[in-house]
């Protein structure tokens, strides 16, 4: 059952937007949910759904042009909250292909950049990856080790990445590493000699998405593959900000899955001689929640306005994202509890969703570090060091 519109927030939203979120929450009924048990305990992303999902205008979503739908930032977002309460790995999924692969490529990208990739990115037809993390380096990026080096024709890129989403499966890789000790951003293609994208295995969290190193070894690139405006590190920051929106619109679907499969949990569950969502314990947790899910439903709301008017600050973006992550794990631990021993077991949504947000509230910044983002926004002193 739907959780009740106390806040009527779905007047907030156009019938378009409306139309959009519906579709996508009708692909995760019928196209997510019946696979998502065994895809999550094989640990297997299932690539067969990228394309479905690109007909749904998710790919590119709100960029203009290239055959991307162009639909507004709270568009995008409810898509990414319907997709997240199916699971965090299709989120995941797609806001690397549009935050951290399309967006450089639309914002940084070459004219014949953009022509060679953004309609197949689009389609689904290649997929795309974001290497700035590396094993000794991952809140402060500042530090990165890959280099690139002019060479006749090209660069020659050398280094490791870690925990680059998708680049196993991957077509193309956007790499952040040093020219001359300044970071820029360089299109690696599938099939490079000295490149390669091992998967990690061993998680027990997002288990439904590719997660990989990628080691550049003595990697030759052609000249026109350096994306010529991203130069220093606000070029790849800027991209984390687009996938930080769409994680902090995705927690809210993860978080409202658990809380509706907890409510009828809670209703015929019967302790003590009465259903256990009418003990006031269990109703002070469900109001908590609730609350927390409709606070950060608004919160998105307005940055979404924000961002189609191109006026959300990073410190707006880092908000929802700190927020909303952790709020949505906190449910997820909340219904978990709600649940008692059934809740640590598959046969229910939420270990899935409470282990797929661990991982969520660590990428793309830390929950620490967006709090750092925030101190240093409102006091003006950075933290970090
Ligand atoms: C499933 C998954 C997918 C990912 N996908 C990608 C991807 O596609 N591309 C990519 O480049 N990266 C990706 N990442 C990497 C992710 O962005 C990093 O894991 C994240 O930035 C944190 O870096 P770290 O893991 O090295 O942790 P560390 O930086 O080592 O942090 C460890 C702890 O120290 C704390 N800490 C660090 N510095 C400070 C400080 N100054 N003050 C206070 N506390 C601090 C952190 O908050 C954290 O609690 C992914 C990660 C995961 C788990």
């Amino acid at each position: 059952m739907p959780l009740p519109d106390l806040y009527q927030i779905d007047a907030l939203f156009t019938e378009d937007e409306l139309m959009v979120r519906d579709a996508v929450r009708e692909f995760v009924a019928e196209r997510i949910m019946p696979g998502i048990r065994q895809w999550n305990r094989e640990g297997r992303f299932p690539s067969e759904l990228i394309q479905p999902m690109a007909r749904l205008g998710m790919l590119g979503a709100y960029l203009k042009g290239y055959g991307c739908a162009g639909v507004s930032y709270n568009a995008y977002g409810l898509m990414m909250q319907e997709l997240e309460a199916g699971d965090s790995g299709f989120r995941s999924f797609v806001s690397v292909q549009n935050g951290l692969v399309m967006y450089p490529i639309f914002t940084f990208g070459t004219q014949e950049q953009k022509d060679r990739w953004l309609p197949k990115l689009a389609t689904g037809e290649a997929v795309g990856c974001f290497g700035l993390t590396e094993p000794d380096f991952g809140s402060n990026p500042s530090g990165i080790i890959t280099t690139a080096r002019k060479v006749k024709g090209g660069y020659v890129l050398n280094g490791v990445k870690r925990w680059a989403t998708n680049a196993t499966i991957a077509d193309v890789a956007i790499v952040w590493a040093k020219l001359d000790g300044k970071i820029h951003g360089f299109l690696v293609e599938k099939g490079t000699p000295g490149f390669s994208a091992p998967e990690i295995t061993g998680k027990w969290s997002l288990r439904v998405s590719v997660s990989s190193e990628i080691h550049l070894d003595d990697c030759h690139i052609p000249e026109e593959n350096i994306l010529s405006e991203a130069k220093g590190l606000k070029a790849p920051l800027m991209c984390l900000n687009q996938a930080r929106y769409s994680i902090a619109w995705g927690a809210i679907g993860a978080a409202r899955a658990c809380l509706e499969e907890t409510l009828e949990y809670a209703k015929t569950r019967v302790q003590f001689d009465r259903p256990i969502a009418g003990f006031q314990l269990v109703q002070a947790k469900f109001a908590q929640m609730w609350t927390d899910v409709t606070n950060a439903q608004l919160l998105c709301y307005r940055l979404g306005q924000l961002m189609d008017q191109a006026i959300a600050k990073p410190a707006a973006i880092s908000m929802a994202k700190r927020n909303n992550v952790a709020i949505a794990l906190n449910t997820a631990r909340v219904c978990r509890d709600i649940l008692g021993a059934s809740g640590i077991c598959d046969d229910y949504n939420i270990i899935r969703h409470m282990n797929n947000l661990e991982s969520v509230y660590t990428y793309e910044g830390t929950h620490d570090i967006q709090t750092l983002i925030l101190g240093q926004e409102l006091t003006g002193l950075a933290a970090y060091t």
